[in-house]
């Protein structure tokens, strides 16, 4: 059974020495207990990288052909280097696992997963049981991320990352999906099959800082949720019933003033809703438009990603 992992790298100069020395042992010990067969690889893949990252794996490469690579014309973003990693192993794999260039994945779920794919399973997803090595704010705004896309009806797996299982019937499958906005943890679940869960400790970043900014990972929410979910714009539409609602009472307590010849009282009252009603304009104009976006993105159907060199 050849096993393929992908590992997506930006700018991973100071972790690709150390995960490169702890994935060469363990797949090793695993082709030694006939577990993969030889032809087994690690495929990196670097994502743009303005260091030295492409370097390293071209000198990784040369020393061992373990070690296979692609590399992007540019930064495309984690889940398109993810993409170009795990088409690009397809071709050769009879399952690849996906996990972050950083190990922050514990190594040694790539056994249970191989004893799940052993088992029939076609998807395994990595899961993590616990997040206290991670900062409390990246901790709790993960959490509340995935809180909200089940709210939203979106089907994913709660404390799934990428770290997962796919063989490769699952990826040829997962190539049919052309999706310019791409969100990989919703659309796995999508595809099916026989899967299962395994669990493992989620570590700290070896070396070097997240690729993962604030800004990277609110961008990433969104996508998440705008290209699975129409429950945004249907909340406009509730948020529109309810203020048509309350404008009604609003409509009889002006007329019962006019009446009762207090007018100029409405001054306050006037220019707050003003305000009010502008902003959830703008709010809900704002929520279609990204959806629009979406749309505007998904028709031009660009290439997702352009493989410059490949190592193999
Ligand atoms: N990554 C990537 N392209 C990017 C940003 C990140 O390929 O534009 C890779 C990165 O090298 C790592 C993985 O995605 O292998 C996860 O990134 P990171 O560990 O920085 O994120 P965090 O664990 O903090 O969420
Ligand atoms: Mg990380």
């Amino acid at each position: 059974m050849i096993l393929y992992l992908v590992i997506p790298a930006f700018n991973e100069e100071e972790v690709l020495d150390s995960t490169s020395k702890a994935l060469k042992e363990k797949m090793n010990n695993l082709i030694k207990n006939k577990k993969i067969s030889r032809e087994s690889k690690v495929l990196f893949v670097d994502d743009g990288s303005k260091d030295k990252t492409w370097h390293i794996i071209e000198n990784l490469h040369a020393k061992d052909k373990l070690f296979i690579g692609v590399k992007l014309s540019g930064n495309r973003g984690h889940q398109f280097a993810l993409l170009a990693g795990l088409m690009e192993a397809k071709k050769y794999a009879d399952a690849v696992i996906s996990m972050d260039a950083d190990l922050q994945d514990d190594i040694n779920v790539i056994d249970k997963m191989l004893e799940e794919y052993k088992n029939g399973n076609e998807i395994v997803y990595g899961v993590r049981s616990s997040r206290k090595k991670d900062t409390f704010f990246k901790r709790t705004t993960a959490q509340m991320f995935y809180k909200l896309m089940k709210f939203l009806g979106v089907n994913i797996i709660y404390n799934h990352a990428d770290c997962r299982l796919m063989s490769k019937r699952a990826l040829e499958e997962l190539e049919n999906f052309k999706e310019v906005n791409l969100f990989l943890r919703g659309i796995v679940p999508l595809l099916g099959f026989k899967n299962s869960i395994v669990y493992y400790e989620r570590g700290k970043r070896e070396a070097g800082v997240s690729k993962y900014p604030l800004k990277k990972m609110l961008a990433f929410a969104a996508d998440g949720i705008t290209s699975f979910s129409i429950k945004p714009l249907r909340f406009i539409l509730a948020i529109g019933i309810i203020i048509l609602v309350i404008s009604i009472f609003i409509m009889l307590y002006a007329l019962i003033v006019k009446i009762l010849g207090h007018t100029v009282a409405g001054w306050t009252f006037l220019t707050i809703s003003i305000w009010f009603i502008g902003g959830l304009q703008m709010i809900s104009i704002g929520v279609i438009g990204e959806y629009i976006g979406k749309i505007y993105n998904e028709t031009k159907a660009r290439p997702r990603y352009i493989i410059e060199k490949i190592l193999k």
